[in-house]
């Protein structure tokens, strides 16, 4: 085997640096990347196909941002080693296991700084005569109770990636893995959007007793209707039924007739669920849709979109949103009398 001469298929955030440590070192490098001016940055030579590298180099190792990529390359590749195959689903595993100590440690150092522990003692002592040492204890918690977070090591969101086609992997193979009712066993679509990560220390927002953790809003008697003008067209009011908690908003809002929002997002998405009347609900780019009293709306993370009465009715909606609202231009009215060019909504 000639470890002189290495195959590298992807050069971005770390095989980019990888690459040009290795030509740095004397190896004769063979790249591929679906951007060809990142062989030239990392000052390997570029092949035409995967083929290529594979004919050029016993070795080749990749660095592609997730497993879809990876089995894309492998099995697009005639002659990749069944080995790799191999290595790749071990990588899975071992992701895993390294974010389960990340965040397993993560839980017992807040612990430990709420309990009045000395931080720089707590990974010693377990390093050294417990037998939850683990990676994180070892290598990680030392460095980050002094602020050392390791510039370019695993963030959440990353960590989430490595974890998703771990989920995907052991379902696949029938395995009930650790954790099977939390996080990790639900959806993609779930893994995705929650924080399967570790809290920074004293960075935990889990509630503290029980009556953080479930609180009754009484109804609005006494209080007074806000006006809405700045991101409305139109007269339109709300009704706040419950603040803010957790960046979960829950408005009931009334649209008179013609009013409607401005186009916007929502960080995490909304529902709406229409209480009275009828209106538009519209999706950027797609065609206005009418709804109706008992209608309920999912809005995904960052839709572009807009909703409002119909042209001759008002509509009423409890819009719970999740996240933080993004605003943006006003809905002109040609463009709100397209989506009421058939009249309004009709009554049911
Ligand atoms: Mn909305």
């Amino acid at each position: 085997m000639n470890t002189r001469q290495l195959g590298f298929i992807g050069r971005g955030h770390m095989g980019g640096r990888i690459a040009r440590r290795l030509v740095d070192a004397g190896i004769e490098v063979l790249g591929l990347d679906t951007a060809p001016e990142r062989a030239a940055a990392a000052r390997a030579r570029t092949a035409a196909c995967v083929r290529d590298v594979v004919a050029f180099a016993d070795v080749v190792l990749l660095s592609l941002p997730d497993s879809h990529v990876v089995e894309a390359v492998v099995e697009g590749a005639e002659g990749v080693p069944a080995t790799s195959r191999a290595g790749h689903t071990t990588k899975l595993l071992n992701n895993f296991l390294n974010a389960a100590a990340l965040a397993a440690t993560a839980d017992v150092m807040v612990a430990g700084k709420k309990a009045g522990l000395d931080l720089h003692v707590l990974p010693d002592v377990l390093n050294s005569s417990s037998s939850g040492v683990n990676f994180a204890t070892l290598n990680r918690f030392p460095k980050i109770v002094d602020g050392d977070y390791l510039e370019g090591g695993p963030t959440s969101k990353r960590m989430t990636k490595d974890l998703v086609p771990y989920i995907d992997l052991v379902r696949g193979l029938g395995v009930a893995s650790l954790n099977a009712s939390g996080p990790l066993a639900s959806s993609r679509r779930r893994c995705h959007r929650r924080h399967v990560g570790w809290h920074p220390i004293g960075g935990c927002k889990r509630p503290q007793n029980r009556s953080d953790a479930m609180k009754v809003f009484q109804g609005r008697a006494g209080t007074v209707s806000e006006r809405r003008s700045a991101t409305f067209s139109g007269v339109v009011w709300a009704d706040p039924m419950m603040p803010t908690i957790d960046k979960v908003t829950v408005n009931s809002v009334c649209f008179t007739p013609g009013a409607r929002t401005f186009w916007h997002t929502h960080e995490q998405g909304q529902i709406l669920q229409v209480t009275s009347g009828s209106g538009f609900v519209c999706l950027d780019g797609e065609a206005p849709q009418t709804i109706r009293t008992g209608d309920v709306v999912w809005i995904g993370a960052n839709e572009r979109h807009w909703h409002g009465a119909g042209s001759d009715t008002l509509m009423v909606h409890t819009a719970t949103s999740l996240g933080t609202t993004h605003w943006a231009e006003e809905v002109l009215e040609e463009v709100y009398r397209k989506a009421a060019g058939t009249g309004s909504p009709r009554l049911l």
